[in-house]
């Protein structure tokens, strides 16, 4: 397990030296993504990290791809680009990231090559303003040039949360969109924490099947 000093949340590896990490911790939303994805990332790959927040899930792309990969960040937030940035650097796997400030809804302006992975994960900055998160409408759009970016067999995680700040409307639109996704195309699998109360967060992953 590696983790960076004062940088609380992300952890590297579940595999081996999964024993080190609870099992709890395991199965937090974030790492069961980066779990799931893990297979669908090979050394040299682009990927997107549609909102970076604190550099987690962007530096699990990064670590990922390898040096020579390459891993395209977005947040709207200043304060989250430059947290990324901050822990790309100490993570020694800055150089291969492109870290955009500007909304994930405007992906394809700045991302000409096919991804592997995107990953979502939708909502607000931890311990930052509950006011500055992602929105429906944008988030809809974001998906939609998202999947226009992935190779066939590469895939989209989103993180998506309901209930209290959050509200209902964008788990409602995206579901509702995914739900009519090509079955040709597309697989949509939506996984559960079924029996937990009180508006679990969903993971969703999106494959490009053709
Ligand atoms: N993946 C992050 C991590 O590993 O720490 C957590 C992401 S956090 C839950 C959600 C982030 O989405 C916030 O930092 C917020 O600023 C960002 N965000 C909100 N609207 C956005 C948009 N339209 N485009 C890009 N980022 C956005």
């Amino acid at each position: 397990m590696e983790e960076l000093p004062g940088l609380s949340g992300c952890r590297i590896l579940w595999g081996e030296k999964c024993n080190i990490m609870s099992i709890r911790e395991k199965y937090q939303i974030t790492e069961y993504c980066h779990h799931f994805l893990r297979e669908y990332i090979h050394e040299g790959d682009h990927c997107i990290d549609a909102t970076c927040g604190k550099g987690c899930d962007t530096e699990f792309l990064c670590r990922s791809v390898g040096k020579t990969g390459r891993v395209y960040g977005f947040d709207i937030q200043r304060e989250a680009v430059e947290q990324t940035r901050i822990r790309l650097e100490r993570a020694g796997c800055a150089d291969q990231a492109v870290l955009i400030c500007d909304g994930h809804e405007k992906m394809a302006d700045y991302v000409k090559d096919q991804a592997a992975v995107i990953m979502f994960n939708f909502g607000y900055l931890p311990g930052g303003d509950h006011s500055v998160a992602t929105r429906s409408r944008t988030s809809l759009k974001a998906v939609q040039e998202g999947l226009g970016l992935l190779k066939t067999g590469g895939v989209m995680s989103l993180c998506i949360y309901s209930g209290g700040d959050t509200g209902y409307e964008e788990k409602n639109t995206l579901l509702a969109y995914l739900k009519g996704l090509d079955t040709k195309y597309w697989l949509v699998i939506v996984h559960s924490y079924y029996n937990r109360r009180n508006d679990p967060p969903l993971p969703v992953f999106v494959i490009r099947l053709a």
